[in-house]
């Protein structure tokens, strides 16, 4: 292989991928991903095939059909390639309330067969500065904050400085300073490998992602960057006030350009409208304001497959790379 193609072939490549689980679920309908190194976000609502595809890129079932390749190995012909270097955060972690942060990580540890060169505890030791776990080592797990499990969690999955890392919702229920702290610390680990994060929150992905996808029904409906998602959109966002009656009509699909993106109740029955007005002026008191994240992942969410505008659904290659480079 020469020095060029060794480099096309890194990352992971994902080709017609099909999952289809017994009863028969489609819960992946042929998806293509080409996933480099740095921080992925693969966004989708519940049930959209976000935990099938990562289960399937750790190995962990085997697909229906399709390929997937890390660095050109095929890891589906041979799981072993991936489960060597993998490091897996999943949602629910099986803790023992009476054990120590450090006990509990040697346990983790032993049960991965990964050993560090000065042994089990001084690996676990190291791994809990990188998390800035030191200070709590000695407690028992069972008083640990969420935001200290999901530290912890991430110090087993990053043991062995695994080429792929996969953290899969790894957000739910942390309060915003202990998000913040584990943006920093994923942050860091995006450096030099894949990093895949799966999630429903759209701010995860806006603070961490340089790329993202959208799933939905197993089928990918966008795979851009979220400064061209916002592009794709821009200046076709709404802001003003309506009461229930208003809303009711604006919500009601009359118009088949204008959709609503998201409604508070500010008031007594006055609410506030985010609106997305494809084409033509918006309804009276509406006003523009800047296209956020949210406001693509939510256009992609509320508009069929095949009228999801082309330069939402792929960044052109050019700019996404430029981007991803800058
Ligand atoms: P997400 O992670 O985005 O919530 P999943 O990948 O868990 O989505 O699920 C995708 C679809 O596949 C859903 O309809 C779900 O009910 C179905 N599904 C997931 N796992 C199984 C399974 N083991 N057997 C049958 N259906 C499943």
């Amino acid at each position: 292989m020469s020095e060029s193609s060794r480099e096309l072939s890194r990352g992971l490549s994902i080709r017609g991928l099909v999952k289809i689980y017994p009863g028969p679920v489609a819960a992946l309908r042929g998806v293509d991903l080409s996933i480099s190194d740095g921080l992925f976000g693969l966004l989708g609502p519940n049930g959209a095939g976000k935990s099938t595809l990562m289960n399937v890129v750790a190995s962990l079932i085997e697909p229906t059909a399709g390929t997937v390749l890390l660095d050109g190995q095929d890891i589906v012909k041979d799981p072993r390639v991936m489960r060597t270097r993998l490091g897996y955060l999943p949602q629910d972690f099986g803790f023992h309330p009476d054990l120590t942060g450090r006990a509990m990580l040697e346990l983790l540890l032993t049960l991965k067969g990964v050993n560090g060169p000065k042994g089990r505890r001084s690996l676990a030791e190291e791994l809990l500065e990188r998390v800035n776990l030191t200070s709590a080592m000695k407690r028992k797990v069972g008083g640990y904050s969420g935001g200290m499990r999901q530290r912890l969690g991430l110090a087993q999955a990053i043991a062995g400085d695994p080429r792929v890392l996969i953290v899969d919702e790894p957000t739910a229920g942390l309060d915003p300073e202990e998000r913040h702290r584990f943006y920093r610390l994923i942050a860091e680990m995006g450096a030099k490998r894949i990093v895949l994060l799966s999630t429903h929150i759209v701010e995860d992905v806006a603070t961490l992602c340089p790329r993202l996808a959208v799933i939905r029904g197993g089928e990918l409906l966008a795979d851009t960057t979220p400064r061209q998602a916002r592009a794709a959109i821009d200046g076709q966002i709404f802001e003003g006030y309506v009461d229930d009656a208003g809303l009711a009509a604006l919500a009601s699909g009359a118009s088949t350009t204008t959709r609503v993106l998201a409604a508070v109740l500010v008031e007594g029955h006055t609410n506030r409208v985010r609106l997305h007005v494809r084409d033509g002026a918006p309804p009276p008191g509406f006003a523009e304001v800047p296209a956020t994240l949210e406001d693509a992942y939510l256009v992609v969410m509320r508009t069929p497959a095949d009228e999801i505008p082309a330069r939402l659904r792929k960044a052109s290659a050019d700019v996404a790379a430029a981007e991803v480079a800058a």
